[in-house]
């Protein structure tokens, strides 16, 4: 049996405080991704200053191919901070570069070899999961970058069998040569890698209506999370992103924009918030936004305000 993405309950879901259970609208497991500038630790802070209770990071510079590794005092800063209980929910997302798909072997190494670095680094922050994007082919074609992809997880894998964070596929926007806009796509590599069970799924709700998922009514939201069940299997979702979209369903182009500005409709980011299929799972946004995170703090209350609506 698949089992839930988290290392171990007690690490990952911590007992909430009480201010934090006072109510549905502030017990939702919804935050941001949040910038790691000035150390990991950092991150905490500026998701608990808007009150986020789950929070996605990158695990290193994320413009750089490999980091030196991260310090003890750097893992204890961050797993012993004050703060880290107040999120429930703590994730990691992979480096942009990476693409397991590369056909160029030099950049095709780097990615093999810069993802098992970023697993070890979440692994030391507990992180119950990475996010990945499957990768480009580049003109190889979907199915010689689906095999280099499947291949390419074994590897990282067996080079890293101790560690415990999984790598959970993102649905993508299916722009350019990119893979992955399909949830055949993603079921494809679990079932052909040989430790599915280190796989799991994040969804972004920019990039299903991108791709062409017909998420912006409540009909065809429920549709395609039967579709996705069918296909890759309701225990594998970990996580959503948040995001609506500048461009047009089926435009396969990935621009992210803030709730109820974009094309995608407020019914999706409804159903999302109040399906109580997904109340356990974490939903961040990946919205743009300035130092002060000021335009984070209209999209969370957006989003809590469609939690707690009645109806
Ligand atoms: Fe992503
Ligand atoms: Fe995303
Ligand atoms: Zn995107």
């Amino acid at each position: 049996m698949f089992r839930s993405a988290q290392h171990d309950s007690n690490r990952v879901l911590r007992q909430p405080n009480r201010s934090l259970t006072r109510d549905r609208q502030s017990s939702a497991l919804i935050g941001a991704h949040m910038s790691i500038r000035g150390g990991v630790s950092m991150a905490i802070e500026r998701a608990r200053s808007i009150r986020c209770t789950a929070m996605q990071v990158f695990v290193k510079n994320n413009m750089q191919w490999f980091a030196r590794p991260l310090t003890g005092e750097e893992i204890r800063a961050f797993l012993n901070h004050v703060q880290r209980g107040e999120l429930l929910s703590v994730f990691g997302h992979a480096n942009y570069l990476i693409n397991l798909a590369a056909t160029n072997p030099q950049f095709h190494a780097n990615s093999i070899r810069a993802l098992a670095e970023e697993l070890v680094r979440a692994d030391q922050l507990e992180l119950p999961f990475l996010v990945l994007h499957p990768g480009a082919h580049l003109g190889a074609g979907e199915e010689a970058g689906l095999k280099k992809i499947t291949d390419s997880v074994d590897e990282v894998f067996r080079q890293i069998p101790k560690v415990k964070t999984k790598i959970a596929l993102e649905i993508t926007a299916g722009q350019g040569s990119c893979i992955g806009h399909r949830f055949e796509h993603l079921a494809h590599i679990i079932a052909n890698v040989r430790e599915p069970e280190r796989l799991c799924v994040c969804l972004d709700t920019a990039h299903l209506f991108a791709a062409g998922y017909d998420i912006g009514n409540e009909s065809g939201a429920k549709k395609t999370f039967r579709e996705f069940d069918r296909v890759i299997g309701r225990n594998r979702l970990v996580a959503i992103h948040v995001n609506d979209s500048k461009t047009a369903r089926g435009s396969r182009v990935d621009r992210h924009e803030h709730i109820g500005k974009g094309r995608i409709g407020l019914d999706a980011f409804r159903f999302i918030m109040r399906t109580p299929r997904f109340s356990k799972i974490p939903k961040v946004l990946e919205t743009p936004k300035g130092e002060d995170l000021r335009e984070d703090v209209v999209n969370l209350r957006k989003l809590r305000a469609l939690a707690n609506e009645r109806v």
